[in-house]
């Protein structure tokens, strides 16, 4: 058996400060089309999501997204 903490590590902490590490932070997957997800342009499309405990300890939802989420633009969707 392999160790896996050491892989998945979390790179960051969450906005409020609090350190993402492993047994504290809910890994998911959001499915998006924005541009940092688009330069990757392989499989599929979307964010690796990261949901703080310690916030959710604290009533609070702080989601953080990898890469980083760029809201498309608000004219509506232009894609090539
Ligand atoms: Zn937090
Ligand atoms: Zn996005």
């Amino acid at each position: 058996m392999q160790t896996e903490q050491a892989r998945d590590h979390v790179p960051f902490l969450c906005p409020r400060g609090h350190d993402l590490v492993p047994g504290r932070v809910i890994v998911g997957w959001s499915p998006c089309v924005c541009p940092p997800c688009a330069e990757r342009g392989k499989g599929l499309l979307g964010h690796r999501t990261y949901l703080c405990l310690t916030c959710k300890d604290e009533h609070m939802t702080t989601m953080c997204y990898l890469p980083y989420h760029v809201p498309s633009e608000a004219d509506g969707y232009r894609w090539p």
